[in-house]
């Protein structure tokens, strides 16, 4: 069936050279996209200004151009749009559900060492202690004017005592049928929503981003899946649009690992060096099983 209005984006990050693990994630947009009478556009992530290079964005569009991916000819860059972020955050203030947060990452390892136990969130960080969620108002007020710098969390409890427990997605498959997931957000506790450097985070310009582009469909890693929990929440408290979600696959190397630009997987441009073509690579990235078919099973 063909729907003209829905909208599925492809939203790397400039840090760095796109690898294989990123075209097959192109590649899946596009071909879901493409089974749904979809477009495809592309997001540029790059809020971490001091990791995201220009550079990177040249090669990333060469390289997509190269691939030969149909793209819609906007391009949403996040570097330019702070306010929207800014926004949200207020938004969220104003609702009282995040606070400022003064603690640097030693002084978190410094009371977790006190517990003989501390559990940690999807992305293997310790769940903040609440240090800083009752400090007197007094008190914040007087660190913020003295200019210290401050993070700004969720508010996890308050969050989930406002929307509730009943909150999830759909996971849709190959052939875009959907299934009902679960969210939890709260394994993410008080996670951090403005960075002390940069006053935002991913979990928030995602959000945004995906509803101010009229995204209906995110394709993406199965390593953002416990990320798509807290997009939930934060969709639903922002009053944002309910997008359903696709979990691809990773791509690992010969040992397992996942291809990883931290892990110097070689970059698509390599490969095309070496004389590798789209076509070549467009064979070699046939589609991994979804998440969804794991999902069905258990
Ligand atoms: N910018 C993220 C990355 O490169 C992807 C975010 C997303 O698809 O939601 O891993």
């Amino acid at each position: 069936h063909a729907c003209p209005q829905s909208a599925f984006r492809f939203a790397p990050s400039p840090n760095g050279y796109l690898h294989l693990g990123h075209a097959f994630s192109a590649l899946e947009n596009e071909r879901l996209a493409r089974l749904n009478g979809g477009r495809l556009f592309l997001r540029i992530e790059n809020i971490d200004v001091d990791r995201c290079r220009p550079e990177y964005e040249r090669a990333i569009l060469e390289d997509l151009t190269w691939l030969g991916i149909a793209l819609e000819p906007e391009v949403r860059r996040q570097s330019e749009h702070f306010d929207d972020y800014a926004q949200a955050l207020d938004r969220l203030a104003r609702m009282g559900l995040i606070y400022p947060c003064f603690c640097s990452r030693t002084d978190i390892m410094q009371k977790i060492r006190e517990r003989a136990f501390w559990a940690r969130d999807p992305d293997g960080s310790p769940l903040y202690p609440g240090t800083c969620k009752h400090l007197p108002k007094d008190k914040i007020q007087e660190r913020l004017e003295a200019g210290e710098p401050a993070s700004y969390r969720l508010d996890m409890g308050k969050a989930l005592n406002l929307i509730g427990y009943r909150l999830g997605w759909t996971e849709f498959g190959s052939g875009m049928v959907g299934r009902f997931v679960q969210a939890s957000p709260q394994k993410w506790g008080d996670t951090i929503l403005a960075r002390k450097d940069i006053a935002t985070s991913y979990h928030i310009a995602v959000v945004v981003d995906d509803a101010l582009q009229r995204i209906t469909d995110i394709v993406r890693g199965e390593d953002l899946f416990q990320a798509t929990s807290l997009h939930r929440l934060l969709q639903s408290l922002l009053g944002l649009p309910e997008p359903a979600y696709h979990h691809h696959g990773l791509l690992r190397d010969a040992s397992g690992q996942k291809l990883s630009k931290s892990l110097r997987a070689k970059s698509l441009r390599a490969l095309r060096e070496e004389g590798l073509s789209p076509k070549a690579v467009r064979a070699k990235l046939a589609p991994l099983p979804p998440l969804i078919a794991a999902l069905q099973t258990v």
